[in-house]
């Protein structure tokens, strides 16, 4: 990577702060889930797409899966390789969006939000329950370093950054909790009824 862990934490920070929440407040009230994803060029951390949840639509639109069809969606003369893209999920992504990263060519993913607070914090307990159902994989404890990708939490990003940046990084982070825990209120009053199989 060829920016140091602070600088690429506090761009994800941004990038879910002024992108990312904007989309997921619209699709909250419409009673989708507060998952969101974007996509950056790795060489200047510039944004080339960022989406939310849509299983209102199809319950195949994970944020993940949002952002990779508004990716591809750009024509390819103008778009970036997904080799020379960072993959930036606000939640740990499930084991659809885990093989749709895989598929779509990205050799990295970071994540706001781990799975445990998916399951605890947010109330929404499938990606743990599919990977051990499914694949027999317990607690999560998929490959975070194999032949496709490495994927970690934003969280490590931070801990890696100086000292002097951690307090700040940290303190963008835990906002960030709160906004997502407002989020997840408006989403759990909404989503009796939506018709989304696994809500
Ligand atoms: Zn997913």
């Amino acid at each position: 990577m060829p920016h140091e862990p602070g600088r690429v934490a506090a761009r994800y920070l941004s990038v879910i702060e002024e992108e990312i929440v904007p989309l997921t407040e619209a699709g909250v009230v419409a009673g989708n889930k507060l998952f969101g994803a974007a996509i950056l060029k790795k060489d200047d951390l510039s944004l080339v797409v960022a989406a939310s949840n849509r299983e209102r639509e199809n319950p195949l639109l994970h944020g993940e899966v949002a952002a990779l069809n508004a990716f591809f969606a750009i024509p390819a003369t103008a778009r970036p390789a997904a080799r020379e893209c960072l993959f930036l999920a606000t939640h740990e992504p499930c084991s659809l969006c885990l093989s749709a990263i895989t598929w779509a060519g990205f050799d990295n993913f970071t994540y706001l939000f781990a799975y445990e607070d998916t399951r605890d914090a947010f109330s929404i307990p499938h990606d743990l329950a599919i990977l051990r159902e499914v694949f027999g994989v317990e607690g999560g404890a998929y490959r975070r370093d194999n032949a496709f990708w490495s994927g970690r939490a934003l969280s490590e990003l931070v801990a890696a950054a100086p000292e002097e940046e951690r307090r700040a990084l940290a303190e963008r982070q835990g906002a960030l909790a709160k906004v997502y825990a407002r989020l997840s209120e408006t989403y759990q009053a909404k989503k009796g009824g939506s018709g989304i199989a696994l809500s």
